[in-house]
């Protein structure tokens, strides 16, 4: 159930309300949409009070079924999109903001130079990871605090925003110092330790899917983050694991209509690992600006072949200029 008060409410008025649904066994979390506070009733039993009931509080504009497990994220609780701003950029606003760098942050140099090329063709974050969740422990790990510092310093010579990812909670104030949007990565989908520390800090989450979450584990997913209070989420479409194996993971596109059906929250396709392939991205990219993806994120390299972690699918940044220019009128016909 979704409780919309009425405009212009004074905090204590608020208070009240929410100590008297309490009393009525009912666990309320307020947030402002729009210009209205909504509650949202997220334990309790609902089935004891009704809707008449609730309806003629002096508080109350309007009460609206929710039937749905995810309360905070749904487009009951917010019909409107949620737009992030970060630095004055906008994710969620219609546009596709473009995310680029390289798999993992390698040497100072490699990433100031990813970052110079891909700012010039039309980039707004760089990616990069110093942290990487690799399948075998021989395998490089990333850079850690050091590459993050690199990254920030490229990122600020540039004029781009960074993301990166966080795979431990106890790293998570560490990667927020030096990123403007933290990365969960889709091996720590519902690492729900890690997620509802990511609810109560001030900085914006991207939440990749799982390997082989449905949308509603990812959706209840983002749900932890929201209801520990953090509303700054975009989830990441990456790739599903499927019976084909000719592509690593199955791109699932359908993805994007169904979350902006089911959510407010941005949306945006990972092309790179959800492919898995370089001649891939491309096109994938192009279908997802098509279909209303609010953001890409594209794995870059200056010498893609010699990446040092996932070489197969990283483009060259002359690639990624194509891509820019492609998107950028795909969204100007949709
Ligand atoms: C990444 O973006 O660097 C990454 C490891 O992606 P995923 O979690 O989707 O595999
Ligand atoms: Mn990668």
């Amino acid at each position: 159930m979704i409780i919309i008060l009425k405009k212009n409410l004074s905090a204590s008025a608020v208070d009240t309300i929410v100590e008297k649904l309490k009393s009525m066994q009912l666990e309320a979390v307020p947030q402002w949409v729009d210009e209205h506070i909504h509650l949202a009733i997220v334990r309790g039993e609902m089935e004891q009070v009704s809707f008449h009931e609730l309806a003629k509080f002096p508080e109350v504009e309007k009460v609206l079924p929710c039937t749905s497990q995810f309360k905070l994220s749904s487009k009951t609780f917010k019909p409107t999109p949620t737009v992030i701003e970060i630095k004055g950029q906008k994710i969620g606003d219609g546009s596709c903001i473009m995310m680029a760098g390289p798999c993992s942050i390698e040497s100072e140099q490699q990433i100031h130079e990813i970052a110079a090329l891909v700012a010039k063709s039309g980039a707004q974050v760089l990616r990069g990871g110093a942290f990487k969740p690799r399948t075998s422990p021989y395998q490089f790990q990333g850079l850690g605090e050091a590459g993050l510092r690199y990254m920030r310093t490229a990122a600020d010579a540039n004029d781009l925003l960074a993301i990166s990812e966080v795979m431990d909670v106890r790293d998570v104030s560490l990667v927020g110092e030096y990123v403007d949007i933290i990365q969960v990565g889709a091996r720590n989908m519902q690492n729900f330790s890690l997620l509802k520390e990511l609810g109560t800090i001030p900085k914006p989450v991207m939440l990749k899917r799982g390997l082989c979450a449905t949308y509603m584990e990812w959706l209840m997913a983002a749900e932890y983050i929201a209801s520990c209070g953090n509303n700054n989420i975009m989830l990441c479409e990456r790739g599903i694991r499927t019976f084909e194996t000719y592509t690593r993971n199955t791109l699932d596109l359908a993805a994007v209509p169904v979350l902006k059906d089911l959510t407010h929250f941005p949306v945006i396709v990972d092309p790179s690992h959800g492919t898995g392939l370089r001649a891939l991205v491309a096109p994938m990219s192009y279908a997802a600006a098509a279909i209303g993806a609010d953001g890409l994120m594209i794995e870059v390299h200056t010498n893609p072949d010699q990446s040092i972690s996932d070489a197969k699918q990283a483009i060259h940044p002359k690639t990624f200029a194509k891509i820019v220019k492609k998107v950028q009128a795909i969204k100007v016909i949709e």
